[in-house]
């Protein structure tokens, strides 16, 4: 027997976005909203590795890290840089006392447009669906690598690191150079150990700094000071592969590498779109790939389907909590003005 659940607005995903959202919803008056999660809420910080700490403020001064309102002092007072497990508890605060709407542990395979009714619907396993009348998507994108790279044995950077601590080299090569590889490269990187760090630009820290993650860039360059990390700059990857026990990494106009371990990859991610790819465009710009979305998040090649958290970022350094909050906002007052009207 299948088993059908209605609702007015679906938000996949309950972690910063999806709250955001669900929050401003809830401020809008509007009615009958449920999000779905396929763990936990907040499980993406669940999931993070284990020295994770947030790199953005909870100061008294300076909150980047609160969401819909609720202060994150009520569940860790006065921590600047929380842990992945304390703000986990944090999501999972907010959730609580707005008095959000989750169902946990159920997973979305697949989502389409019912022409005939007007909703989406919603698949989940074992013949469960939902259906509805607005769609927010909020299912992160720190999963799927996004480069194919012939990559033969070679540590694949995911937000999970299982494999950091059986890195015991004194030499490590890691290829990127953005949020993910400056995090790898700041965890590895100490005296009697070598950390090469291959990029494809020019590594230059912009000034003033921009973002906060590129303020780890200032750190990497003053690690290159010290002689404990290397920079190979315009080295795009095209292929890596074993011989006589080294890697040699070739880029994209021939030259060579050489690796005695196995590099790490962290050239980025693709935004967790799988099930819904039938619904929004993508585009790739400079190898990072962009929904085609309008100035509300919508899709805009499906209206009705929203898009929020990290994965509806316009540009890099948009996809941060602090923005989500903002454009959490801006979906929130479209889907309430559609459901209104
Ligand atoms: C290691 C790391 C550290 C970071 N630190 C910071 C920081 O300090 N400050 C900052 O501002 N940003 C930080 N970010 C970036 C970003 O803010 C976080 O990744 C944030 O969790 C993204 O929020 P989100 O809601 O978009 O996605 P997520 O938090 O990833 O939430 C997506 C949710 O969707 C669920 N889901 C996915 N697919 C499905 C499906 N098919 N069906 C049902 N549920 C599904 C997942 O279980 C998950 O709970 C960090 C990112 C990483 C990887």
């Amino acid at each position: 027997m299948s088993l059908l659940q209605h609702h007015q607005v679906i938000i996949v995903g309950a972690g910063p976005g999806g709250i955001s959202v669900a929050s401003a919803l809830q401020d809008r008056g509007v009615q009958d909203v449920l999000i779905i999660d396929e763990g936990e809420v907040g499980q993406s910080w669940l999931d993070y590795p284990k020295e994770t700490h947030l790199l953005s403020e909870s100061s008294l001064k300076n909150d980047d890290n609160v969401i819909a309102d609720v202060s994150t002092t009520e569940v860790f007072p006065h921590i600047g840089h929380p842990s992945h497990e304390v703000y986990q508890k944090y999501l999972a605060y907010v959730v609580s006392k707005r008095k959000l709407a989750v169902q946990t542990n159920t997973k979305i395979l697949r989502v389409y447009f019912d022409q005939s009714n007007k909703n989406f619907v919603l698949e989940g396993k074992e013949d469960t669906f939902f259906t509805c009348k607005m769609l927010v998507w909020a299912a992160g994108m720190y999963a799927t690598p996004n480069e194919q790279l012939e990559t033969e044995g070679c540590f694949i950077h995911y937000a999970h690191m299982p494999y950091m601590d059986s890195i015991t080299s004194d030499e490590v090569m890691v290829v990127g150079s953005a949020n993910g590889a400056s995090g790898v490269v700041l965890e590895l990187a100490k005296p009697g150990r070598l950390v090469t760090m291959v990029t494809s630009h020019p590594y230059e820290v912009p000034h003033p700094i921009d973002c906060l993650w590129k303020e780890q860039m200032q750190f990497i360059k003053d690690l290159q000071n010290q002689g404990l990390v290397k920079i190979v700059e315009n080295f795009r990857v095209k292929s890596i592969y074993g011989q006589e026990g080294h890697y040699i990494l070739e880029s994209e106009d021939g030259q060579k590498l050489h690796a005695k371990k196995k590099p790490i990859i962290c050239t980025g991610f693709l935004p967790n779109v799988e099930p819904i790819k039938d619904l929004v465009d993508q585009k790739c710009m400079d190898h990072d790939t962009y929904l085609e979305l309008d100035e509300f998040h919508q899709s805009t090649r499906q209206p009705g389907l929203f898009v929020a958290g990290v994965i509806g970022k316009f540009t890099h350094d948009e996809g941060m909590i602090s923005k989500f909050r903002e454009f959490g906002k801006v979906i929130a007052t479209k889907v309430s003005s559609q459901v209104n009207s």
